[in-house]
Formats: structure tokens, C-alpha cells, sequence
């Protein structure tokens, strides 16, 4: 079988019925790497050495007749915000170069508990700020659909590599759109869980009351079963939900007959590019003649999510980003013999200027502002309090129907290099994701065709921990479709 055609399911059947071995799907997927990854550039890092050294491992518990879940065996990364213990990890960022955590994210433990096996550490805008991958300090990811275009961000290496068929699936993070928009520019399957299903203990933090980690695989069945894995309560992570986790892959095929979906009005806005307008007209078409029925729903208070989010998203960031200080974590200018710094305050403040991209020194200053005596009432108490508003129009919405579904992003991947001089066009890319974040439900991105050979996703929103439902839609529409099976040409 081709690799560019195996997926999770359909590669653990293989290694069930021996007609694959692990070690010879592991070499597969590092070859593929080596050939393709310096034309995408999706990996920071790749463990080539402990990789191998697992799949001997994990074949020996299928030969055993015992493999521990239908993950073992499987190559995958993780996106380097991902604490990996004794993998370098640095979130994209200098200033976290030669940072080598002492633990492992939970998610990351779980993974590798199911026999999952890391390949290494997938690139990404640097601490998850950004929409096209361009702001990791390590050099842009190319769209393995088109090398000229970006594959989105901030999870644009996760996106690409399981585009390009580097690894079977991979982890990213969502803040503000960071899972949705990376799977709709690259057609894979991104979602972004309900806030406080799936740990973020050991994950970097980049806005607390927003990260949400999560899959972004090939297909939804592979993404059902990811989730299963990472989902679950976690005594590390205040914040995480102790509500039993679902098997999201045992009742997919539940189909979406009688199902409400709302259309959501203020989702259909002006800046949408007609040919997405097109594409996402004709999903939801097709979910209507699989029996769903849809309805327009409004969220009044969506206007103001971008807004809100960029006040409570830089405020969250400023704080978490203060233990950056040239001391605790990786880059430090004192070990660079050639500088001379006079004193502690200076170590600090220069580590920062040289360790610090630009987009995180611009977050820094907005939410400090937001946060500062005098300003904090009228930026960040007044978001909160919007954010409240958008919450419950979602809960509002969510009496009259199952599901909502609309567009991923405005526009189809762009170039790289279009929105670096213009951050507000960038942050412009996540219109359609933000305010999901806001109200903390869950959401995914499926693939729903192509505009001028480029991928575009759906998306489809569900009301708080009702991701089996989302799932189980996403299915529908994906067995419908199968938007999935045109691989890049890479
Ligand atoms: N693009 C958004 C931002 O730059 C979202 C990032 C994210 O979800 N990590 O803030």
C-alpha cells in the first residue's frame, strides 16, 4: 500500500494481519521525511535513532498478540510546544533553544503509553502566535500543496506532515484557530476539543484560558481515535474537565439524519472569497441531502470576538511569557562570552531583546497595556465581559440546533510572504475560529474541496464536550465526500 494512502485504522490492520511490520512502517515514514521534509521544512527535529529503537518494541507486542491500542506502532510528531522529556523543545521561539524539559506532557505520556511513536518535534509560528507558520524563528513551513503558499499556523508543521505523509498524524494546539486553520490549508482533519478536555499540563502555555490541545490527523475515524487517547481528566492541569471520555471512534457511521445544523449568518460576511462562499454552499448542501436539517442562527456578539480575543489572548500572553527571562529556560545572553552584561536587570532585559521574535515583543507590549493601571478596566474587563456575551449567544444558538457549520478561514492558503507587513490581515485569517475559543466549545475543521488546486476545509462547531457528536457529522460528510484521498504531489 502506497504510503500517501495509509491511515491510522487502515495501517494497524496491516500490522495486525502481519503484512506490516512496525520498524519497516517507522523507515517508511523517516524515509519519507528525508525526501521530502527540506522542500516543506515541516520538522524543527527529527529522533530517528529513538524511533527505531521503539518500533522494535512495539513490534514485540504485536508479536505477542498483544499491541496496546490501535496508536501502537504509529509514527507521528508533535508540535514543539509539546514537552517532550529529553527532547529539546522550544515552541518555535530562540529564546527557548537548547531548552530540554525534565517531564513530558500528559498528552504526550498518553501517546506514548498507547505504543504511538514520535518521529520528532514539528515546526510552528513561535509560542503559537501567528496563522502561517512564518513567525517560527527556524524558517517558515511550505504547503505541501503548493510550496509557494503557507499551510497555516500556528500548527503548520502538524498540518503539513500529515499532509506530505511524514507521520500518520500529529499534535497541535488551538488558541484562537491554531489546529482549524493549518487542517483546512493542508486537507486534513483538525480538532480543537472543548477547553479542558485534553490536559495542557506540560504543554507550553500561550493564553491559559484558551490552549486547547488536539489531533490533527488524515481522517476522521483516525482523528476519533487520537482524541480518545489525549482526551481526560488530569490532576496537573486545573482547569481539566472530569466528565468520562466517550470511545469517539465506536459510533461514527450514527450518520446526520434529522440533525440541526445552523447555518450561522454573521459567518457569511463580505470578506469571504466567493469561491470558499461556493465550496461551503455545496458541503452544506451535501449534509442536507444526508438528511440533516439546516437553519440560519445568528450570534450577534461574534462581531466582537476578533477584538475581544486580541485583548484577552496578548494579556494571557504577556503574563506567560514574563518567565522568559534569560535565566530559567534555554537562551541566556550571559553564556555568549563575546556580550558583556553589567548586571541581573540587564541579563533579563537583553536575553528577551535578542531571544524574542517580533510578533511575541508586539504581544508583549499590547496585552501589558491592556493589563496596565488605568487601562485594565476599559481593554481586559470589558473583554471579559464580552467574552461572556459570545459564550452564551453560543449556548443560546445551541437550544435551536445540534450543530453549526460555516466556513475555516475567509480565503484559501495564501502566499508566503503576502501578510508578513500587515499583522491585522493575518489576524484577519481567523475571523471564522476565534470566537469559538472564546466560548470554549469544541470544533473541527474536515476537508470540503479545492479552490484552484488549493484545500479547503469545513467547519463544524458543537456545544460544550459534545465532540462525539461533531465527530460523528464530520464522518458523515467525510465518507460522502472523500476530499481526503487527493494527496498533495510531493
Ligand atoms: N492565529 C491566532 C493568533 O495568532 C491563533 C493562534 C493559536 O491558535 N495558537 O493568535
Amino acid at each position: 500500500m502506497p504510503l500517501q494512502t495509509l491511515t491510522i485504522s487502515s495501517a494497524h490492520k496491516l500490522l495486525l494481519s502481519k503484512q506490516l511490520s512496525v520498524p519497516e512502517l517507522v523507515k517508511q515514514h523517516l524515509d519519507r521525511i528525508e525526501a521530502v521534509d527540506p522542500k516543506i521544512h515541516a520538522f524543527l527535529r527529527v529522533q530517528k535513532d529513538n524511533a527505531l529503537m521503539r518500533a522494535q518494541q512495539s513490534q514485540k507486542r504485536y508479536d505477542a498478540g498483544s499491541p496496546r491500542s490501535s496508536l501502537d506502532g504509529i509514527p507521528m510528531g508533535h508540535k514543539d510546544l509539546f514537552c517532550v522529556q529529553g527532547v529539546e523543545t522550544t515552541a518555535g521561539s530562540n529564546i527557548l533553544k537548547g531548552y530540554v524539559p525534565p517531564y513530558s506532557a500528559t498528552t504526550a505520556l498518553k501517546l506514548e503509553e498507547a505504543g504511538a511513536i514520535m518521529l520528532g518535534k514539528l515546526n510552528q509560528d513561535a509560542f503559537g502566535h501567528g496563522s502561517s507558520t512564518e513567525n517560527s524563528d527556524f524558517g517558515p513551513t511550505k504547503n505541501p500543496y503548493n510550496l509557494s503558499r503557507v499551510p497555516g499556523g500556528s500548527s503548520g508543521g502538524s498540518g503539513a506532515a500529515v499532509a506530505a505523509s511524514e507521520v500518520l498524524f500529529a499534535t497541535g494546539t488551538d488558541t484562537g484557530s491554531s489546529i482549524r486553520l493549518p487542517a483546512a490549508f493542508t486537507n486534513t482533519v483538525g480538532l480543537k476539543p472543548t477547553y479542558g478536555r485534553v490536559s495542557r499540563y506540560g504543554v507550553i502555555a500561550m493564553a491559559s484560558s484558551l490552549d486547547c490541545p488536539g489531533p490533527i490527523t488524515k481522517t476522521v475515524e483516525d482523528c476519533a481515535l487520537v482524541m480518545e487517547t489525549m482526551a481526560g481528566h488530569d490532576e496537573h492541569d486545573a482547569t481539566s474537565s472530569t466528565k468520562p471520555v466517550p470511545q469517539y471512534s465506536a459510533r461514527l457511521a450514527t450518520g446526520v439524519k434529522n440533525l440541526k445544523i445552523g447555518v450561522l449568518k454573521e459567518f457569511f460576511s463580505e470578506g469571504l472569497h466567493p469561491q470558499i462562499l461556493e465550496r461551503t454552499k455545496q458541503a452544506l448542501a451535501k449534509l442536507e441531502l444526508l438528511g440533516a436539517k439546516l437553519e440560519e442562527v445568528s450570534l450577534p456578539s461574534c462581531d466582537y470576538a476578533l477584538a475581544v480575543y486580541y485583548i484577552l489572548m496578548t494579556s494571557e500572553v504577556s503574563s506567560n511569557l514574563a518567565r522568559y527571562d534569560g535565566i530559567k529556560y534555554g537562551y541566556s545572553v550571559e553564556r555568549q562570552s563575546e556580550i558583556k552584561i553589567p548586571t541581573l536587570q540587564a541579563v533579563y532585559e537583553e536575553s528577551r531583546r535578542l531571544g524574542f521574535g517580533a510578533e511575541a515583543k508586539l504581544r508583549i507590549m499590547l496585552g501589558t497595556f491592556a493589563l496596565s493601571s488605568g487601562y485594565y478596566d476599559a481593554y481586559y474587563k470589558k473583554a471579559l465581559q464580552a467574552r461572556e456575551l459570545i459564550r452564551q449567544d453560543f449556548i443560546r444558538a445551541f437550544e435551536r440546533c445540534d450543530l453549526i457549520a460555516g466556513p475555516v478561514s475567509p480565503t484559501p492558503p495564501f502566499k508566503i510572504g503576502e501578510k508578513t507587513e500587515n499583522p491585522l490581515s493575518m489576524y484577519l485569517s481567523d475571523i471564522y475560529m476565534t470566537p469559538i475559543n472564546l466560548a470554549g466549545v469544541p470544533a473541527m475543521s474536515v476537508p470540503c474541496g479545492f479552490v484552484d488546486q488549493l484545500p479547503v476545509g469545513l467547519q463544524l462547531i458543537a456545544p460544550h464536550f459534545a465532540e462525539e457528536r461533531l465527530l460523528q457529522a464530520a464522518y458523515a460528510y467525510e465518507q460522502a465526500t472523500r476530499f481526503y484521498e487527493q494527496v498533495p504531489n510531493v
